[in-house]
């Protein structure tokens, strides 16, 4: 799996069991949240706020591609 950050996710090859990469219509990113909401919201003043990173992820074969913790990304995908 890849770790990608908002510079190197264009030119970022990662294929999975399917033959699918990341920029395919078939793998999507998806934030990701910790389970501690509660108290990052009364740390950060906000609630369901920023993701602690973003996944990418084959919906034909459920292969995890790649994921980020770019402050970039996190805010681009955060609500898809
Ligand atoms: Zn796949």
């Amino acid at each position: 799996m890849l770790t990608v950050t908002s510079d190197t996710l264009a030119g970022s090859h990662a294929t999975c069991s399917c033959g699918h990469d990341l920029h395919s219509v078939w793998v999507s990113p998806h934030p990701v949240h910790k389970k501690r909401k509660f108290w990052y919201g009364v740390f950060w003043g906000v609630s369901g706020g920023r993701p602690d990173r973003i996944e990418w992820k084959c919906r034909l074969c459920g292969d995890l591609l790649a994921q980020s913790t770019d402050e970039i990304l996190l805010i681009r995908y955060r609500h898809e």
